[in-house]
């Protein structure tokens, strides 16, 4: 009998290196990769153009209007408000918080996690973000929590950011990733907590390609298992 889909979530704060790992794990598996906090990203962008980003009637207003699109082009995801693409727009450090405010709504993770269920129906599926877990992929092959030391994850989004022609102060961006983790794992609606069944991955101290290596033998491990 074929073997069903697999999907493994991947959680963590900010910074720790999820989509970076999640994206070479997915390719190491031959899987799709899903970044579901770019969705959340790009409606923030739509309700900072907009001014509304603390309006919480017209946030939640909004997302049921709002286009978000997400599009693989040559294998790469893209995000489109409608038919504009905000791929680069939305790694602006303003967007990261106007998306950790947006996501707080109900009516917004509702709205985002049935498109991400969507995407990732009948596909063997590598997805990070911060409830896949817990929330949107519940009986997930695997999942793991990934995190790192918050000095160690705001010296790698610097450098992140300083590879993007976006340089920030690195105190500035420790500051500002402190203060997001605290809204993400305080809201109401589907806080940032590791699914009780995750196996906890720290990568302060690996390399990526050790991480990768180490989620990739968790992976295949839990695959089997299936
Ligand atoms: O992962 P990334 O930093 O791009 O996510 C931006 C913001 O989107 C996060 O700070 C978080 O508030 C929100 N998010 C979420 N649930 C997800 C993914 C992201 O609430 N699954």
């Amino acid at each position: 009998m074929p073997k069903k889909p697999f999907s493994i979530a991947i959680d963590g704060p900010a910074g720790a290196g999820k989509s970076t790992m999640a994206k070479a794990l997915a390719k190491s598996l031959n899987a799709m990769y899903l970044d579901t906090g770019a969705m959340y990203r790009a409606f923030g962008l739509y309700m900072l153009r907009k001014n509304a980003v603390n309006n919480t009637a017209e946030v939640a207003r909004c997302v049921e209007d709002v286009e978000v699109n997400v599009r693989f082009i040559d294998g790469a995801q893209r995000l489109f408000l409608g038919e504009e693409d905000v791929t680069q727009a939305i790694r602006e450090p303003e967007v990261s918080m106007a998306a950790s405010t947006v996501s707080a709504v109900p009516e917004v993770r509702e709205r985002m996690v049935a498109l991400q269920r969507k995407i990732a129906e009948g596909q063997n599926v590598v997805m990070d973000g911060r409830d896949i877990g817990t929330k949107v992929l519940p009986n997930a092959t695997l999942k793991i929590y990934l995190t790192a030391s918050a000095e160690e994850r705001a010296r790698r989004r610097c450098r992140e950011l300083e590879e993007k022609g976006m340089p920030e102060p690195y105190e500035q961006v420790l500051k500002d990733m402190i203060r997001r983790d605290y809204q993400d794992t305080h809201r109401a609606a589907s806080p940032l907590q590791p699914a009780e069944d995750s196996v906890h991955v720290d990568s302060s101290k690996l390399s990526i390609d050790e991480t990768v290596e180490l989620m990739k033998k968790l992976a295949l491990e839990a695959i089997e298992r299936a």
